[in-house]
């Protein structure tokens, strides 16, 4: 098995969804190995997308993701980080396939409901930034 990343977006989390997200992730055989309520610091989210400082979305987005509160999580499965990423969907809700989460929770292409980290490296650094070891079982 291996470990991928999630965060519920501000979004989703002001809109009530924490719970219909969460019971879809683990009832698609997800295991959660960390789970919180947290809200990122406009530093924080800055820092977490630093790969996309020189996109022309990055200030929306970090001013997004540090809006209010998101639940972040580590989840494990086999072949997690890909088998999370068709759970969600695609970026952008309106070419996400029936029944992602995307398709059913994201507004639009920058508050799309859901994060899933893109690699296994990514999910370890990104698991990293949020929990510390006596978080994670
Ligand atoms: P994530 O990394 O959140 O799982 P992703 O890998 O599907 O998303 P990326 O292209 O890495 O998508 O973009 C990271 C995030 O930046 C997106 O999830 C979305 O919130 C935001 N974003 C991407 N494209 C746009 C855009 N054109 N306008 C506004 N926000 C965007």
């Amino acid at each position: 098995t291996n470990r991928t990343f999630t965060m519920i977006k501000p979004d989703a989390v002001e809109d009530g969804h924490i719970g219909a997200i969460l019971e879809k992730i683990t009832a698609s055989g997800f295991r959660i190995v960390a789970l919180k309520l947290t809200q990122m610091t406009v530093a924080d989210a800055q820092e977490f997308y630093a790969v996309h400082s020189e996109r022309p979305f990055y200030g929306e987005l970090v001013e997004f993701m540090s809006r209010g509160p998101i639940v972040a999580a580590i989840l494990e499965k086999e072949n997690a980080v890909e088998d999370f990423r068709t759970l969600i969907g695609a970026t952008n809700p309106a070419d996400a396939a029936e029944g992602t989460i995307r398709k059913m929770y994201a507004k639009s292409v920058g508050e799309n409901a859901v994060h899933g980290s893109d690699s296994d490296e990514n999910a370890a650094i990104e698991g990293a930034f949020h929990f510390s070891g006596r978080e994670m079982f």
